[in-house]
Formats: structure tokens, sequence, C-alpha cells
């Protein structure tokens, strides 16, 4: 199963990355958390790539292209995987088309994760996840049993640097000027499925495992 995730900030892209990644076990490639392995390292990327981060904007495709390309080249990439917030403009999903062309490897789907803007600011700001294993919550819609810590590891839970709501807004409208026009492409290739973000968790999940099965 080779599947792109497409969607707003805050549509719920991770969090249903989390169900896919359980029930079809392929590798989940998120480029934001990669960055933000980076940034906790310390690396030379991490220090490039937070610039950018912080603003809500872009991270150049030169850090971007190649290093997912370098990714999906590893072996648990072989049976299938999970793209989640790559591609992310135009430039990004042609590069990927050459990639995988090259390599003779055909996408199966690109779910489109559709949620009204105006929920999206909500979601991000609320949004804490643990420091520890990554897994996602919400303070309202999606609560850890214990407030401040992780249900799965016991970890303390954070607030991403980047889901304030200024940034919050700018990353929307990056996703409409950058990444909207994605959807378009990958319809014209006959390969979207949209899908209703605005309901619960469980239901948008029901959705999901019906385009895959
Ligand atoms: P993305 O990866 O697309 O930026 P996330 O999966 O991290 O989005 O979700 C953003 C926030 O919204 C998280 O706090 C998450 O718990 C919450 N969330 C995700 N899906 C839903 C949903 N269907 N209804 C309500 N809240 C949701
Ligand atoms: P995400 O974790 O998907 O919400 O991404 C967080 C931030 O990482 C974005 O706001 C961008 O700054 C950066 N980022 C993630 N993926 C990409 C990408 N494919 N291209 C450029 N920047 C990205």
């Amino acid at each position: 199963m080779k599947i792109i995730l497409l969607g707003p900030p805050g549509a719920g892209k991770g969090t249903q990355a989390a169900n896919i990644v359980k029930n079809y076990n392929i590798p989940h490639i998120s480029t934001g958390d990669i960055f933000r392995k980076n940034i906790k390292e310390g690396t030379e990327l991490g220090r490039k790539a937070k610039e950018y981060m912080d603003q809500g904007n872009l991270v150049p495709d030169e850090l971007t292209c190649d290093l997912v390309a370098s990714r999906l080249s590893e072996k648990d990439c072989e049976s299938g995987f999970m793209l989640d917030g790559f591609p992310r403009n135009l430039f990004q999903a042609e590069y990927l088309d050459k990639f995988l062309s090259e390599k003779g490897i055909e996408l199966d789907r690109v779910i489109n994760i559709e949620v009204d803007p105006k929920l999206l600011v909500e979601r991000a700001c609320g949004r804490r996840i643990c420091k520890t294993c990554g897994a996602t919550y919400h303070i309202k819609f999606n609560p850890s049993k214990v407030e401040g810590i992780c249900d799965v590891c016991n970890s303390e839970l954070s607030q991403r640097p980047d889901d304030n709501e200024e940034t919050v807004s700018n990353r929307i409208q990056v996703y409409i000027s950058e990444t909207k026009p994605l959807v378009e492409y990958y319809t014209e290739k006959g390969k979207i499925a949209n899908i209703d973000g605005a309901r619960d968790i469980d239901e948008v999940f029901g959705d999901i495992k019906n385009i895959l099965s």
C-alpha cells in the first residue's frame, strides 16, 4: 500500500496516520516529524528547518526532497509507505512522481482530508503531543486520560512551538497557496479520495478503511 495523506494543518493527518499504521503495517513518513527529530537532536538540518517552521513557512525543497527520497529508499518502504505532509507543493509532487516512476513504483491512493479552515486553528492550538512516543491528543476533542500525561507511555505531553494562533494562521495560508493545488493535481491523475475530516476521529477512520479496502 503506497499512500499520501493530504490536508491542511490540523486536519487530522497524523491522527489518522497512527490508525492506518496499526491496521496496515506500513511505515509512517512524516516530514514534519523528521524535522522535529532533527531539531531535538540539534543537527544542521534541524537548525535550518527550525527557522522556517517557527514562522509556519515551508522548509525549502532542497532540504526536503532528498530527505524523502532517501527515506523511501530504505528497506521497510519496499512493501509500502504512507507519506504525511509530503508533497506540499507542485515542485515536491513532481519530484516524487519522477522518483517513483524511475523506481517503477505506483502510488495507490492520495487521501485528502478536508476540514473547513475555521476549525483548524482550534484543532492545532489545542494539540498536545507526547515528548517520547509522539502520540497526538487534543485538550478538548481527544484528551489524554490524565491531563498532560501520555496514555501510551506515561510521558509528559507538550505543545508544538508552531501551534500558536499566529503561526497556525500563516500555515493555513501557506496550505491554501502552495499545497491545495495538489488536490487538483492528484484528481487529474485519478488518485484522490476526498474525506470529510470534520467528524469524529473514528468516523473519519471508517471512511479511510473503506477507501483502502
Ligand atoms: P495534522 O497532522 O493534519 O496537522 P493532527 O492529526 O495532529 O493533524 O490533528 C490536529 C489536532 O486535532 C490534534 O490535537 C488531534 O487530536 C485533533 N483531531 C484530529 N482529528 C480530529 C477529529 N476528527 N475531530 C476532532 N479533533 C481531531
Ligand atoms: P507538520 O508536522 O506536517 O504540521 O509540519 C510542520 C512544519 O514542518 C511545516 O509548517 C513546515 O514548516 C515543515 N514541513 C513539513 N513538511 C514539509 C514539506 N513537505 N515541505 C516543506 N516544509 C515542510
